[in-house]
């Protein structure tokens, strides 16, 4: 059996029925490893004894004969920009060269509590900043169904092991698509959870108003799974929303009847792949023979939001990274005349380019004399944004797009204009903005053989309506069975 290639739900089965133990499961995994990661270098660094440890841990319990949960022993990996007590965590930059957290995020607390086994931690731009990964101060990724495409980003890492079959499922982070867009380049599921559902305790904070955890998997769901053990209150994030969570393997029905899908007109643009758009017409049709209700819809603020996020964004960036001065954390250049050298010696040796271009972006759109123009200008055009979406959902239950605007680029197509890697987001950011949940799920192929995404978006905290409408689609289609060849 090839474990590696199966679902979190499939080895649960196998785990269950004593087909396999969890350590066949780790050894597996890393062969795995060490046979791919030549060529794909999803991962930063690798955290075999302490999996050994853990599924050690899980076969014990089985022993016992006792209930194992759905994640008991299943192989995740992790962002690194996710705390792991005692390892490693970089964020991909050389300014937390050596840093080592003292405690564990709440979402890996979580998962290590439901029994799951973490193989390591996963590549990604430079503090989550870029589409492609191309940012990280390490390795390049490479996408795993063509080794010469960038996996997308920033969660290049996570969605690259999991479609690699390096992992069975991993965690992202996603504040502009950096969970959607990789998971649409790497034909994997991929969900941004609706802000304040998952908590942000120990995640390296990049942008704290749009920042959310979520789960990339090999199908819908696993996807409903991992959000399961990962939602919920957590005291420890005063962002996060005390709502009850919802058991949302409840929402894998396959039935849309009378769901109403709104499809927005804004996102329907000069410039985009005209196989990504075929894509996203096909799997409209799908679901309207399936029973669902489509209909237009306008989002009349869209043009706006790449603007309006780089400037928040980059914004709370740079108040979030004043932190790294050399003193608290990780790095710090030999040391300067006074203490101002030495802060702005470890700033200048250990951010990379993008991270600098994005906090001076940010620190002028803040400074005293500009803050009205751009800052306060930006917060009201995202209300605005918002008020969109609210007004759409009167209306429709979800809305369907593409998840980015084409299949995944070579690497070096866009790293030389900013901007241009800036638009990978076009269809991603408004969700942030908004606040709303979001998934991409394989939605077709090009004739190139290149994944191409499709998104769900939902009102807010209704996790459970588009999990519902991807799952259908899921069960209708054949897209999240293929996996690539990498020979
Ligand atoms: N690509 C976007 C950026 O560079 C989004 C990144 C993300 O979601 N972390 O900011």
């Amino acid at each position: 059996m090839n474990w590696v290639e199966l679902t979190a739900h499939e080895l649960h089965d196998a785990l269950k029925k004593k087909s396999v133990s969890a350590k066949e499961l780790v050894d597996a995994f890393y062969a795995r490893i060490e046979s791919v990661e030549k060529g794909v270098r999803a991962y930063n660094t690798l955290t075999q004894k302490e999996a050994l440890a853990q599924a050690d841990r899980i076969d014990q319990a089985i022993a016992r004969g006792e209930a194992i949960g759905p994640l008991a022993g299943i192989p995740i990996a992790l962002k690194d920009n996710l705390c792991l007590e005692g390892v490693r965590t970089t964020c991909s930059s050389k300014i937390l060269d050596g840093y080592r957290p003292p405690y564990d995020a709440t979402v890996v607390s979580s998962l290590k509590k439901a029994g799951a086994i973490f193989l390591g931690k996963t590549n990604m731009d430079e503090f989550a900043m870029g589409s492609s990964t191309e940012n990280s101060a390490f390795e390049k990724t490479k996408n795993p169904w063509d080794l010469s495409r960038i996996p997308g980003g920033s969660s290049g890492g996570s969605a690259a092991a999991v479609a690699a079959s390096e992992a069975t499922a991993a965690l992202g982070s996603d504040t502009g698509g950096s969970i959607r867009q990789p998971a649409a380049c790497c034909g994997v599921v991929g969900l941004k959870p609706t802000y304040g559902r998952v908590s942000r305790y120990g995640l390296v904070a990049f942008a704290s108003s749009l920042d959310q955890i979520g789960p990339l998997t090999k199908d819908v769901t696993d996807t409903a799974t991992l959000m399961n053990v990962i939602g919920g209150y957590d005291r420890s994030d005063s962002t996060s929303a005390d709502l009850p969570m919802p058991d949302l393997t409840r929402a894998l029905r396959r039935d849309v009847r009378g769901m109403r899908l709104g499809v927005p007109k804004e996102y329907f643009i000069e410039g985009m792949d005209p196989e990504v758009e075929g894509a996203v017409a096909q799997a409209i049709e799908t679901l309207k023979k399936l029973g669902a209700e489509v209909k237009e819809i306008s989002l009349p603020h869209t043009e706006y939001a790449v603007a309006t996020y780089y400037i928040l964004a980059t914004a709370e960036a740079s108040s979030n990274l004043a932190r790294y001065d050399g003193v608290r954390y990780g790095y710090r250049a030999p040391e300067g005349r006074d203490l101002l050298e030495m802060y702005m010696k470890t700033r200048a040796e250990g951010f990379g380019q993008e991270v600098k271009r994005r906090i001076m972006l940010g620190t002028y759109a803040l400074s005293a004399g500009y803050y009205d123009a751009y800052y306060k200008k930006a917060q009201q055009v995202r209300t605005l944004i918002k008020r969109d979406f609210d007004e759409a959902y009167k209306a429709v239950d979800v809305i369907v797009t593409p998840t980015a605007p084409t299949p995944a680029f070579r690497f070096g197509e866009k790293t030389a204009d900013p901007l241009q890697m800036y638009l990978s987001d076009i269809f991603t950011i408004s969700v942030n903005l908004a606040g709303i949940p979001a998934i991409s799920l394989p939605g077709g192929f090009s004739k190139g053989g290149l994944p191409i995404g499709l998104q769900i978006l939902g009102r807010a905290f209704d996790e459970e309506g588009i999990l519902r409408v991807a799952y259908t689609f899921e069960q209708e289609t054949e897209f999240h069975t293929r996996r690539p060849s990498l020979s």
